[in-house]
C-alpha cells in the first residue's frame, strides 16, 4: 500500500474496534515510545491469533516481528536481504517478509507508516492492520498464493478485525494497483 491509496474514513463505527484502536493509540501517542512499542507488538499478536481463529491457513508458522523506527535503517534491511525476498522493490515498501514453513520474520518500516498519522488515526491503524495481515498471510501460504489472492483474504480480515466496510471504489484502486505497488 502506499500513501497516494490509503484510506480515510470520516467518521468511526460506534462500538468497533477500529475506534478503540485510535483512542488506544491517542492515549500511546502523548507518552513515550516504549508504550508506542508495546501498543504495536500487542496489536501484531492479536492480529497473528486472528488469523487462525477465523481462518484455516496452509501453515502455521512461528512469526517474529522486526519493528523498525528508521526508514534508513529500513532500507539498509532489506538491501542486506534483497536476494532472499520474494516480492520485488520493497525499499518503498511499508514492510517485507521472510520465510520458510516453520518460521517468519516480519519487518515493519514504523517510520513510514507514522507518517500517514498526518492524514487520520484511523489511516495509521487501518494501514498498520492491513500491513500485519498482508506479512502474516503471506508466511502462512509461502509463494502459493497470488498478491491478489492474499490481498482479498486480507480485506475479509480486516473487515471482520475492525468491524468496518471497505469501501469498494477503494478496495478496485488498491487490488488495481497490487503489482505496480506490491506491498510485502
Ligand atoms: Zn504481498
Amino acid at each position: 500500500m502506499t500513501e497516494e491509496h490509503s484510506f480515510y474514513m470520516e467518521s468511526l463505527p460506534e462500538g468497533s474496534r477500529i475506534e478503540q484502536l485510535c483512542n488506544e493509540l491517542k492515549k500511546f501517542l502523548t507518552s513515550d515510545i516504549e508504550n508506542l512499542q508495546r501498543f504495536l507488538l500487542k496489536l501484531f499478536e492479536t492480529c497473528y491469533c486472528f488469523v487462525f481463529e477465523n481462518h484455516q491457513p496452509l501453515f502455521s508458522p512461528k512469526i517474529e516481528i522486526n519493528l523498525i523506527y528508521q526508514t534508513k535503517l529500513y532500507e539498509k534491511k532489506v538491501k542486506e536481504n534483497s536476494a532472499k525476498i520474494k516480492e520485488p522493490a520493497k525499499d518503498k515498501s511499508f514492510a517485507f517478509y521472510l520465510a520458510n514453513n516453520a518460521k517468519g520474520t516480519i519487518f515493519i518500516n514504523v517510520e513510514k507508516l507514522l507518517f500517514l498519522l498526518d492524514k487520520s488515526y484511523s489511516t495509521f491503524i487501518l494501514n498498520l492492520v492491513m500491513t500485519y495481515f498482508h506479512e502474516i498471510l503471506h508466511c502462512c501460504y509461502l509463494n502459493l498464493r497470488t498478491e491478489k489472492e492474499i490481498f482479498s483474504i486480507e480485506c475479509l480480515l480486516v473487515e471482520k478485525f475492525l468491524g468496518i466496510n471497505l469501501p469498494e471504489e477503494w478496495r478496485q484502486l488498491q487490488s488495481k494497483h497490487l503489482h505496480k505497488h506490491a506491498r510485502a
